[in-house]
């Protein structure tokens, strides 16, 4: 399911134009001292005919793969193919989940809530070949190194997987635009817990895979050690590589 679904994202992708955005370097810096993400909405490159066909080709594989249900699948097809009901969604969703405007208002929060089961499943994938743009854009030129906070710099999505660098500082990898920012390798990036007495950490017997785990939140991150690590991250490969790490770590009492 995996592979198919990069497959997807790989194929959009390469549609993606680079965004320019040309944006005020004076926003950029409040954003990022107020701990707010750097991406607003209207500057994702979001080809809508394309991302609609990316959305129900990601319900379709997750349907096959047993990770939806049919009744749920149905109507994410019939959402899919609707752009007046879609749009509106997919920007809600977007400004509620990144917080780039702030806290958003009830109305916003309850219309995401209401959204089918598994939409926002399938909105994170389908958005990722566009906003990722963003994030290659935007990481070329801006300094992210003043960012602290445990969700993603450029979207406020959480971590989905993290590397070690060989001089054994942690990465984290955004879920939802794959953007990169350095966190403390023994804090939680999900509730800033930074007791090392609470932090579980354990590696797979050829070391190149390690999972940190919080007991104070229970929730766990996996990651790439590139420490004398033959090649570098490939987050396609490594999260694909990995899925018995998700069970172990789940069998421990954690949660993803
Ligand atoms: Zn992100
Ligand atoms: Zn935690």
């Amino acid at each position: 399911m995996q592979i198919a679904l990069v497959d997807v994202q790989r194929r959009v992708q390469a549609r993606v134009p680079l965004p320019w955005m040309q944006v005020d370097p004076a926003w950029l810096k409040t954003q990022q001292a107020v701990g707010r993400p750097l991406v607003r909405f209207q500057e994702i490159p979001l080809e809508w005919t394309d991302f609609r066909l990316t959305f129900r080709q990601t319900a379709d594989i997750l349907h096959r793969f047993d990770a939806i249900e049919r009744a749920d699948h149905q109507a994410l097809v019939t959402l899919g193919r609707d752009g007046h009901a879609l749009e509106p969604l997919v920007r809600t969703w977007y400004a509620v989940t990144s917080g780039v405007d702030g806290v958003p208002d009830a109305a916003a929060r309850q219309q995401v809530t209401d959204a089918p089961a598994g939409a926002e499943q399938v909105m994170v994938l389908a958005i990722r070949p566009f906003l990722a743009r963003c994030a290659e854009a935007l990481t070329q030129r801006i300094d992210l190194s003043t960012w602290t906070h445990g969700l993603c710099p450029v979207c406020g999505w959480e971590p989905d997987f993290a590397v070690i660098t060989p001089s054994a500082e942690r990465r984290l990898i955004c879920g939802r635009c794959l953007a990169q920012w350095m966190f403390p390798a023994l804090a939680c990036p999900f509730c800033t817990n930074d007791n090392r007495a609470l932090i579980t950490s354990f590696a797979t017997r050829d070391g190149r895979y390690r999972v940190s785990a919080c007991d104070v939140c229970r929730r766990y991150l996996k990651a790439y050690d590139a420490r004398n690590a033959p090649r570098p991250l490939m987050v396609a490969v490594d999260t694909i590589a990995t899925l018995p790490l998700d069970a172990a770590a789940m069998q421990k009492g954690y949660q993803g």
